[in-house]
């Protein structure tokens, strides 16, 4: 028997809340913990993931397993064609090496909410427990209420009942721990062998592959793993965020920003372990702007993704506000394939899709300003472009990408 963590968006060891109760439990329980992440192609294709947020994703599943392996416990790739075969082949899965118990954390998406409650009741016909924990934001999504009892719509009020809360209830007090080894006892190299000895990752349909040249060069900008997200982020508190009150939204100084969004959709990094480093980092006095915008700017995260719980219409190709629903857009297709290519003639416009072409990530003011001219300048449905940031970006979030469109 064995107790098992799927992995989605949340490749990384320290501060998984999913993996560390199926760690406590299979301690609990005296088996083994083994881990699972499901490689959906026509989900990825579905969700338009980008071919540049896939590459960072197999080289992030690298880094895990190995730092699993240390631990004895082995991570498995499970490749699935079809989303329709993703149940079956996580239930023969768990069949196969006796687990009894599944966790993972929750994605707010509808289509993934819907995926997993079909799972739970499928696992109560499979004696398969599958357990869902909130773990993504710092304060989980549609728990902050208004004055007058609803779901906060407007960001600075949420950020004002967001902040004491985190501080009040302590929320970055108790991060989870990274797993510890699994017991010498279950012999896990030898019984879970061929989990071990998984060589390669799948490979990517032909429309999602990058080329070699642009794969190695994204590799360089973007290395992978929750090792290079925790010194990318010491880099910038130590070096950067007392300025970032006065330059995070100046496109034109080199990294004003932290440039963390990649590790945040992978989830190499916890918005917890964020926002607890730069408080820490604060050292206990009052925080300073810097470290005060810095940790607003995360907030906007945990709104979009509580946006997105309260207004699931929005993941159904529907405007957050509902007199948006009828514009008549313009669909001037040469207009659209010139702002793709970044030749509007407008330099700002241009520059920022050229950043996006070729590091496959913009600063954010540069996405507002091209987001504003796609929709108010051009008067193009802001949908396609929506669309074409998802199909590029390496940190495609849909909560905060769909709320940068219009919220
Ligand atoms: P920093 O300034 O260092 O901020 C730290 C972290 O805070 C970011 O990594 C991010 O997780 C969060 N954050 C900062 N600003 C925002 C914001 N406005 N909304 C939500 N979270 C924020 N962000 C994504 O992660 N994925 C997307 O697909 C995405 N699409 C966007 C589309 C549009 C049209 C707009 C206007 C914004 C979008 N953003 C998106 C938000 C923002 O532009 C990026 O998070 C930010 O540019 C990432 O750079 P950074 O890590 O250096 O941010």
């Amino acid at each position: 028997k064995a107790i098992a963590h799927w992995f989605r968006w949340d490749l990384r060891i320290h501060d998984n809340t999913a993996l560390h109760k199926a760690h406590e439990a299979a301690k609990a329980a005296g088996v083994p913990l083994i881990c699972l992440f499901v490689f959906s192609h026509e989900d990825f294709r579905a969700h338009l993931t980008s071919p540049a947020r896939l590459d960072l994703t197999l080289r992030s599943l690298k880094v895990l397993k190995d730092d699993l392996a240390k631990l004895d416990i082995p991570l498995w790739v499970e490749e699935v064609k079809q989303r329709k075969h993703t149940q079956d082949a996580i239930l023969n899965w768990c069949q196969k090496w006796g687990v009894t118990e599944l966790h993972a954390n929750m994605l707010y998406e509808v289509d993934e909410l819907r995926r997993d409650a079909k799972l739970v009741r499928a696992g109560v016909e499979h004696n398969l427990a599958f357990n869902v924990h909130h773990d993504t934001c710092v304060v989980e999504p549609a728990l902050l209420r208004s004055g007058s009892g609803k779901p906060y719509a407007i960001f600075t009020p949420f950020f004002k009942s967001w902040e004491p809360y985190v501080w009040k209830n302590k929320i970055l007090d108790n991060l989870s721990p990274a797993p510890t080894k699994n017991d010498a006892k279950h012999n896990a190299k030898e019984t879970f062998k061929e989990l071990f000895a998984q060589s390669s990752l799948p490979t990517l349909d032909k429309e999602k592959q990058l080329s070699d040249k642009e794969a190695q060069r994204l590799a360089k900008v973007w290395p992978p793993g929750e090792h290079e997200a925790k010194a990318r982020l010491d880099t910038f508190l130590n070096d950067r965020i007392a300025n970032y009150a006065d330059r995070r939204d100046r496109p034109d100084i080199e990294n004003g920003t932290s440039a963390l969004s990649p590790h945040f959709a992978a989830g190499t990094l916890s918005a917890r372990q964020a926002v607890r480093a730069a408080r820490d980092h604060n050292k206990g006095r009052s925080l300073d702007a810097g470290h005060h915008a810095w940790i607003r700017e995360i907030c906007f995260r945990d709104f979009y993704k509580h946006i997105l719980v309260v207004h699931p219409h929005v993941c159904m190709n529907k405007a957050y506000h509902e007199e948006y629903h009828n514009v008549r857009w313009e669909y001037n297709d040469d207009h659209f394939k010139r702002w793709t290519e970044g030749k509007t003639g407008y330099p700002i416009v241009d520059a920022a899709m050229r950043q996006m072409m070729a590091n496959k990530y913009v600063h954010n003011r540069c996405r507002m300003i091209v987001a504003s001219f796609l929709c108010k300048d051009l008067l193009l449905d802001w949908r396609k472009g929506e669309r074409f940031f998802m199909e590029n970006l390496i940190d495609g979030d849909f909560a905060s990408n769909n709320a940068g469109w219009q919220v």
